[in-house]
């Protein structure tokens, strides 16, 4: 059988073998692009539009961290995901490759299946993401799903959970005093720090599956699949802190500043759960975002959700 193929990868790699082994592994599947050094990746990145980027990390010359960085700082390559096939195998190295904004890490040596599956989990999701863009799923303002891919996804995911057995959590945030940021530095400036939060708040989301969606105003929501408390809570301190950092400059040169709080919710539902026990889900990171409000605001305030617990 020999599939349509639909997408294009770019492999990046100064290794010959590595090069041919990977190409032997996707060449099946996928329309394959080949890059030996980072100059060389990024001109076809930006010309070849690809689906999916293979990165690798040693080069000589410009290393693949750097790579990734001038890939996400561009406005035409942002977007694409970006798989870093590393020989460097310490945890660090990892972190520092999710932290730049790869999707994915794939280590040294690499088995044929694991390669495969991994690039076919993204792939899927970059068609789910054309499939979320030609449905008007996203916000116009911000460039982030809106609340009816919001509703989609949640329902998906949350029957996902259920399913799986795996846990499921979601951060509710609202933008501290926003009204009076509008009122102070006007609309048109209220938008562009809306734009600049949900940024922040889609490049924390970036694990394959989280969803970042704006809810309407200033409220946002981001869903994390198999994804606990802690996990929840530490991420949401993140954009927490991305957000307290975040300044804006306006055109006068006075310098802007905005923070946001954020409620977490995590559970596994049960195997039954229903539509009804997701919204009392959603409900509580609500509530706990309306207590994070009434602690002193720019803060995070998180809370375990239980399908059983009778109505109060
Ligand atoms: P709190 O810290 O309690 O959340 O206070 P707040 O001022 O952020 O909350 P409030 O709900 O009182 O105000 C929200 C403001 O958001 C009021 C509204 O004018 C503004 N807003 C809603 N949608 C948009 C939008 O698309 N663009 C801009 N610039 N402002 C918006
Ligand atoms: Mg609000
Ligand atoms: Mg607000």
């Amino acid at each position: 059988m020999n599939p349509v193929k639909d997408s294009t990868i770019l492999i990046v790699d100064d290794e010959k073998l590595n090069l041919v082994a990977l190409n032997k592994i996707l060449s099946p599947e996928y329309t394959i692009l080949i890059a030996k050094n980072g100059v060389d990746a990024i001109k076809k990145a930006e010309t070849e539009k690809p689906s999916l980027i293979l990165l690798d990390i040693l080069m000589p010359g410009m290393s693949g961290f750097e790579v990734l960085e001038i890939l996400k700082a561009t406005d035409s390559t942002r977007e694409i995901p970006v798989i870093i096939v590393s020989g460097l195998n310490g945890d660090e190295d990892e972190v520092q490759g999710f932290f730049s904004g790869a999707v994915d890490y794939i280590r040294k040596p690499f088995k044929k299946e694991i390669v495969r599956m991994r690039v076919r989990n993204q792939i899927r999701l970059v068609k789910q993401m054309k499939i979320i863009e030609d449905l008007g799923l996203i916000d116009p303002l911000t460039g982030i799903a809106n609340r009816r891919c919001f509703d989609e996804r949640m329902s998906t995911e949350w029957k996902r959970a259920a399913r799986e057995q795996h846990p499921i959590s979601i951060l509710m945030m609202d933008l501290d005093n926003f009204k009076n940021y509008n009122d102070t530095y006007g609309h048109s400036q209220g938008d562009t720090l809306l734009k600049r939060a949900a940024q922040i708040f889609k490049t924390n989301a970036k694990r394959g599956g989280d969803i970042a969606a704006r809810l309407g105003g200033e409220e946002f929501i981001v869903i994390l699949p198999a994804t606990d408390r802690a996990g929840a809570h530490a991420l949401a301190e993140s954009i927490r802190f991305d957000m307290e950092r975040l300044t804006l400059v306006l055109d006068d040169g006075t310098i802007t500043t905005a923070t946001v709080s954020i409620g977490t919710a995590s559970t596994i539902p049960d195997e039954d759960a229903s539509e009804t026990a997701m919204q009392k889900f959603i409900d509580l990171a609500d509530a706990m975002c309306y207590k994070a409000k009434g602690l002193g605001r720019n803060r995070v305030c998180s809370a375990e959700f239980s399908c059983n617990t009778p109505e109060t």
